[in-house]
């Protein structure tokens, strides 16, 4: 024995493989991951987003997709194969777009880096702060929350990550709105998605599982459809080709991240996936199964749909999230 650890080669060529993909048996190394990666998210952009063959509006103004970007490795990936897979279309426009949650140490070198992708792809970079929001930094709300939870029975128990979603789902809708963006595209990759249908499904949550995106087949009226081009990309294979293709990222996380549902759901599947490879594509598939039953029963996905009295943005109650959140902030501070 002398210990080194032995490099698998590549299934489809003479090359040290770089991951393993247990739920297919291959190895591959960086060439094959990143031609397998960018085959399937071609594949999905493909079936997500309905783009004529020439998509220039009728006001000669091309079609706009907003690109969420956070500095991490999933959205650098997505921004760097939809600028490869589409990028050169002169009737699409792809915008980068990154919303700053005021965390310190976090957010700041994290925008670096995505604004460094976007500068390097020709892409325009927009930004939007929770403060020009009107919500504060990320770290104020976060100190805030004690005293939310004492006035408010439904501030009781909640963890950053619950304001930080309603904030950045506002704030991505904002800059979609700013960029006039037909289409926004999200890096949620097969992890990110196996997540959150467990969660929902937990909570026995099966609309919200539903309109989780993408939204080609289900618009929500009054929201920028949301595509997912990277959700049957495992989190692990996003990594080692950002690596691999020297994406700049950032590899820092959220101080304000322990202790939220999303970590004990991500060892749920973690331990799932290693029981039974494969898993996180079967619940993935689920979704979709459930989605189209669910659309074949109930055709009209915004029959609940309300918009809010204070900001006219589409909710479920009659005070959005973001504005009643907004309403504790100002009253705790
Ligand atoms: S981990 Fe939570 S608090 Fe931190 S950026 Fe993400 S959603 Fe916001
Ligand atoms: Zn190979
Ligand atoms: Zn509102």
């Amino acid at each position: 024995m002398t210990g080194a650890i032995e490099v698998q080669t590549c299934s489809r060529c003479r090359s040290d493989a770089i991951v393993f993909q247990e739920y297919s048996g291959q190895h591959l190394c960086g060439r094959h991951l990143s031609s397998s990666i960018r085959k399937r998210t071609s594949r999905e952009l493909r079936a997500q987003l309905d783009l004529p063959k020439n998509a220039t509006k009728d006001d000669g103004s091309p079609f706009i997709i907003l690109i969420a970007v956070s500095g991490g490795k999933d959205s650098a990936v997505l921004l760097s194969m939809m600028a490869d897979i589409i990028g050169g279309r002169r009737d699409v426009e792809l915008v980068a777009g990154c919303v700053d949650e005021g965390i310190d140490g976090y957010r700041a070198p994290s925008m670096e880096f995505a604004r460094e992708l976007a500068e390097s792809l020709s892409l325009r970079f927009e930004t939007l702060s929770y403060e020009e929001m009107g919500y504060g930094r990320m770290d104020e709300v976060v100190k805030l929350m004690p005293a939310m939870g004492e006035s408010h029975v439904e501030a009781k128990g909640l963890m950053p990550c619950s304001y930080c979603g309603v904030f950045r789902r506002q704030g991505l809708n904002a800059l979609a709105e700013r960029v006039g963006a037909d289409v926004m595209a999200l890096g949620h990759n097969l992890d990110d998605m196996a997540q959150s249908i467990l969660m929902n499904l937990q909570k026995g949550e099966i609309e919200r599982s539903v309109r989780l995106a993408p939204h080609t087949h289900s618009k929500i009226d009054g929201l920028v459809p949301r595509i997912v081009p990277l959700r049957w990309i495992p989190e692990q294979e996003i990594h080692a080709h950002a690596l691999f293709a020297g994406l700049p990222i950032h590899h820092g996380d959220c101080p304000h991240a322990p202790g939220a549902m999303r970590q004990q759901s991500r060892s749920v599947v973690a331990s799932l996936e290693s029981l039974t490879p494969g898993a996180r594509h079967g619940l993935l598939h689920s979704l979709d199964r459930i989605r189209e039953m669910h659309l074949m029963a109930n055709p009209d996905l915004t029959q609940d749909v309300k918009n809010c009295k204070e900001c006219g943005e589409i909710t479920s109650r009659e005070i959005c999230q973001s504005c009643t959140m907004r309403k504790w902030l100002s009253e705790a501070s």
